[in-house]
């Protein structure tokens, strides 16, 4: 190996074994602007949200894309706000957004906003109406609709297109100046009203709209729409690989008219296929509507598909990124199964999170034969996934709670958990045998009592070799922890929310069984200092995170996404 060549390499930005990664388009395109030095071997990329709400798992899939890349190529990525329309845009957005893109782990390299270009705009706005390429119109925003002509139809021209460059001059710095209306003028780029591509029928540059903005203040009582700013903004960055949702290819054309006209550094758009997944919504318009009508408890709500969800419900960054790597980008659209996200939900966290006994829905057992007042201090394994993860103790006495569902009175046919004189294994417990049971008025079985085996510590085969079909899960009544666990199901009950009958919106479509609440569960004593945002696997349950409420001092749990219940398939199977 030679040590010279490498160097030359990595200062040109080009990995060693490109090869060895896989691979899509946007990357392939950046590949071959590196081996041709298209932008001096530099590969700078920015993430641009309008901070208009709080990001989604579909912005993660761009953020994963925009730092993703520059990383790999010794690149930098800045984060920038475009945040050019005040009537919808918080501070509250701002900050969210910041935490969330750190928390799936990127650090941006510069944090700009595209108000801090506002002045830098307007001067080039001056520049194109002084070039005869910029005019103010006094169309309203309804005539101008009217005027531009449909796919099949040319536009028309607007009667103010060929005012005098004078009278342009002046008739934009009286709008700077607060001398108009809102919506009385607007100031439009002079392109082309027969394009083929209605993006260039003379597009508005700026309109009038005298509200605060959450950074310039009064400052400015006139705005630049997205389509006049972002391209600029990107071009001061100095951007090279731009990328964004394929709703933007046909924008693509404006912006570098722009960059042409005003003689700026070329950035180069790339566009890839917006993020869909089965049974939610990737809207930041819609998800707020649910935020507003309190169909959600807020943008963190578990349920929602906002990263502050996902976070709160127990999603990993480590997750998610590997989620994002492995749907990778496409040119077109489609839809991705929330299966699918949650598959790498569940293999990141069947490494990491640690094993404990919770049980949710509580049925009494009483082990007659255990001595009353003896406690024994199991050892019970914390992840057979991770060696490194250590064991603990976890208190066994005579009274234990095992799950409802781990107890049936007539067994059907391949249920092999607890029933009249079946024995079945206690995790890091003993083999015990059901004796008798417990009825109340309602004809319900409320305790249920057993024997164990002294020769069973540990839940370990007895000297007999006698084996048990079931292992279940329990916690010992004097030492339980009370909590509270909430059940997540999807938030909507089909799978595109998006369609709607006539008359509805994709509201209706929201599950009305999305959360269910059990709040007696009784869970192992070692959560009872479970931190908010401590994951969990709930033995034979799924993986559960510790929540931040603690509603009458219980611990809360949300449950992040279920073991897969192989008696519900067997169940269904025998229906
Ligand atoms: P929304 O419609 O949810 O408001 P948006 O595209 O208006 O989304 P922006 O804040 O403008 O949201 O998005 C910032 C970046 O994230 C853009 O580059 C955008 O293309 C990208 N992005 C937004 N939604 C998705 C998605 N579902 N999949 C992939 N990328 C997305
Ligand atoms: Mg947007």
């Amino acid at each position: 190996m030679n040590p010279s060549n490498t160097s030359t390499h990595a200062d040109a930005g080009v990995p060693e074994e490109p090869e060895s990664r896989p691979s899509n388009f946007v990357r392939d395109i950046i590949l071959d602007d590196l081996k041709t030095n298209k932008f001096q071997g530099r590969v700078q990329t920015r993430f641009p949200p309008e901070p208009n709400g709080y990001l989604h798992i579909g912005h993660a899939k761009a953020i994963c894309l925009d730092f993703g890349l520059a990383d790999e190529f010794g690149g930098h990525t800045n984060l920038r706000f475009d945040d050019t329309n005040p009537s919808k845009e918080e501070t509250e957005y701002v900050d969210s957004i910041m935490e969330d893109v750190m928390w799936l782990g990127f650090h941006w390299d510069g944090l700009f906003y595209a108000s801090d270009y506002f002045e830098q705009l307007y001067a080039w706005a001056v520049q194109l109406i002084k070039a005869g390429k910029a005019y103010v119109d006094d169309l309203s925003a309804d005539e101008i609709r009217k005027y531009r002509g449909t796919l099949t139809e040319p536009g028309k021209d607007s009667p103010f297109r060929n005012r005098p460059v004078e009278e342009n001059l002046n008739l934009f710095e009286r709008m700077r100046a607060g001398e108009f209306p809102d919506g009385s003028r607007t100031l439009r780029a002079k392109i082309d009203m027969a394009s083929p591509n209605l993006n260039l029928r003379d597009p508005v540059m700026y309109r009038v709209l005298h509200t605060e903005h959450h950074r310039t203040g009064k400052n400015w009582c006139i705005y630049p729409m997205y389509d006049y700013a972002h391209g600029q903004s990107d071009s001061l960055e100095r951007v090279t690989h731009s990328m964004c949702t394929l709703e933007f290819e046909d924008h693509r054309p404006l912006y570098n008219w722009f960059i042409q006209q005003l003689g700026i550094f070329p950035s180069q758009q790339i566009e890839f296929d917006r993020l869909n997944l089965t049974y939610t919504l990737l809207s930041k318009r819609k998800l707020l509507q649910l935020v507003q009508e309190k169909r959600v408890s807020g943008w963190d709500d578990p349920r929602m598909p906002t990263i502050s969800g996902i976070r709160r419900r127990g999603y990993t960054p480590e997750a998610i990124r590997n989620f994002c790597g492995a749907i990778g980008v496409s040119k077109t659209n489609g839809s991705i199964e929330l299966a699918m996200l949650e598959h790498f939900v569940r293999e990141d966290l069947n490494k990491r999170a640690p094993r404990v006994m919770a049980v949710l829905r509580p049925l009494k057992v009483v082990i007659d034969n255990y001595p009353e007042n003896q406690v024994e201090e199991m050892d019970a394994v914390n992840n057979p996934e991770d060696a490194d993860a250590g064991t603990r103790k976890v208190p066994f006495s005579r009274v234990i709670y095992i799950e409802q569902d781990d107890f049936r009175e007539d067994p059907p046919k391949q249920y092999f958990r607890l029933s009249p004189g079946r024995e079945v294994r206690l995790r890091y417990g003993y083999f015990v045998t059901c004796t008798s049971l417990v009825k109340n008025d309602n004809d319900e079985v409320v305790e249920v009592h057993c024997t164990y085996d002294p020769a069973t510590r540990g839940g370990n085969s007895p000297p007999d070799g006698r084996k048990v079909k079931a292992t279940i899960h329990w916690v010992s009544a004097a030492h339980a922890v009370d909590a509270e666990v909430r059940l997540y199901e999807n938030l909507f009950a089909c799978e595109d929310p998006n369609r709607t009958s006539e008359g509805e919106d994709f509201t209706a479509n929201l599950n009305p069984l999305s959360l269910e609440v059990l709040s007696e569960c009784k869970v192992e004593p070692s959560l009872a200092v479970a931190t908010a945002g401590s994951r969990y696997q709930f033995e034979r349950l799924g993986y559960f995170c510790a929540d931040r409420d603690s509603p009458a001092g219980k611990v809360v749990f949300n449950r992040t996404v279920a073991l897969k219940d192989t008696w519900a398939k067997i169940e269904k199977k025998g229906k």
